[in-house]
């Protein structure tokens, strides 16, 4: 009987942020990649001779970036929602859109956006897809995410028509059954089933809960939308609350809501610039952080967010620091100096919110999120640029100087979907054609230039 070795993949001479506690940063180290997973971190490896080799001197390995939650779907909207002032405004030019997609929309939005994701170093995505108009829609989304190769926890979306909530409450659960199993028997497993619950305040109590024991039954990470205050509680109180269920958004949690969270090891998954755009109290990453909620990012609506995880990681350290600075200032403590713990977030934070703590919320803290023998392959290699690597910490230096367009090799599962600033088995034209397409068929617009569709 042979033995067949899987293939291997050697990265080279990179200064590793590993973002695991045991192997902390390494100036300059090698990883080796066997099949899908990490086996080997350290300096000057060995390798079979036959593994691809990617020198990594002068870059920054870091683990793939992880988005914990996005509306793939709106990709094509791109600038829709740009300057939209409050919830009504969205509600009314942007989510009924939804109801205009077909599911040939849906896989090519998905296909799109999971594209311009994985260019910009997002190897992982909870789409939040609360557009599951029907089955065809949901099976489509899976069919354009496939076809990325991003790795996707495709949330199914629970909350369809507002007037049809219960009535499709029965298809929509049956369907969530039958891609529980069939994507448990997935071969590559990129493509995970997650549950998007509906909202309390649409929903109520009765469908939700049936929505999260189901989830929990079939072993679905799950997420839901907490908008209006005390549902973290309202949840609580009804015994639904559990790691397995990430809040997005709660801006507006009490401090109890927060200690529900921490007490059952739950995230939140915050949508900074969504959030701060749209006039909502920005203090809870703050608190939520310090009351040991471990925070996670996500772009949310593309139709007004870039599909880009740096922009967040920056603009969400600048919104915190600017909080524990208000804080000070109405204490009387003007102008700022440093005390005994005080500033608290540092941007080494940015870095953890989209690895360790993003890969715990989608239900992967063991095996995703670090660079680490064991773990999966999905791996960013960032060019640190013409203009030099920045002093001191070098995790500051991702979370606050660096852009997708500092991408230069995106490894997923062990596979290279992007080298040396250039994607490999995907092309930008590709992903543009499906949004031109998306655009005619939903909103009726033409691509201005054919040589761009
Ligand atoms: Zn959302």
């Amino acid at each position: 009987m042979t033995h067949v070795r899987p293939r291997a993949l050697l990265i080279q001479n990179a200064m590793v942020l590993t973002m695991d506690p045991a192997l902390g940063d390494l100036e300059k180290a090698d990883v080796l990649v066997e099949g899908t997973r990490i086996t080997q971190v350290g300096a000057a490896l060995a390798a079979p001779p036959e593994a691809e080799r990617i020198d990594g001197s002068g870059m920054i390995l870091i683990p793939g970036l992880i988005d914990t939650h996005t509306h793939m779907w709106q990709g094509p909207l791109k600038g829709l929602g740009a300057g939209l002032w409050g919830t009504p405004d969205y509600q009314k030019h942007v989510f009924p859109l939804r109801e205009k997609f077909g599911a040939e929309d849906m896989h090519d939005a998905c296909f799109a956006a999971g594209t311009e994701m994985l260019d910009s170093g997002i190897t992982t995505v909870l789409d939040f897809c609360h557009n599951t108009m029907t089955p065809a829609h949901a099976e489509q989304s899976i069919a354009g995410h496939r076809r990325t190769g991003q790795r996707v926890l495709f949330a199914y979306g629970m909350l369809g028509e507002f007037k049809s909530l219960a009535a499709d409450h029965p298809w929509r659960l049956a369907q969530v059954r039958e891609l529980a199993s069939e994507l448990r028997s997935d071969p590559d497993g990129l493509v995970r089933l997650g549950l998007a619950v509906g909202s309390l305040e649409y929903s109520g109590m009765e469908l939700v809960k049936t929505e999260i024991e189901l989830g929990r039954r079939l072993g679905l990470p799950m997420s839901f939308h907490q908008n209006p205050p005390a549902q973290i509680r309202q949840l609580g109180e009804a015994g639904l609350l559990g790691s397995d269920l990430v809040p997005v958004h709660a801006n507006l949690a009490a401090d109890d809501e927060l200690e529900m969270l921490a007490a059952c090891g739950a995230g939140i998954s915050f949508t900074v610039e969504g959030e701060f755009g749209g006039g909502r109290a920005m203090n809870i990453i703050g608190r939520a952080h310090r009351a040991g909620v471990t925070p996670s990012l996500g772009v949310d609506i593309p139709s007004r967010v870039a599909l880009d995880l740096f922009g967040q990681m920056r603009l969400t350290f600048h919104v915190m620091r600017a909080e524990e600075a208000l804080a000070e200032r109405i204490t009387g403590r003007w102008p700022l100096a440093r005390r005994p713990g005080t500033p608290h977030i540092q941007p080494r934070h940015m870095l953890e919110y989209v690895t360790v703590n993003a890969a715990r919320a989608v239900g992967r803290g063991d095996e995703l999120g670090r660079i680490a023998p064991g773990y999966l392959a999905d791996l960013v290699l960032l060019s640190t640029g013409p203009y030099s690597m920045s002093l001191g910490d070098p995790a500051a230096h991702v979370a606050l100087q660096s852009t997708p367009a500092d991408v230069d090799t995106v490894i997923v599962n062990g596979e290279v979907r992007k080298r040396a600033g250039r994607l490999t088995g995907l092309t930008r034209a590709d992903a543009t054609g499906a949004i031109h397409r998306v655009r005619e068929r939903v909103l009726s617009i033409k691509p201005h230039d054919a040589a761009h569709a």
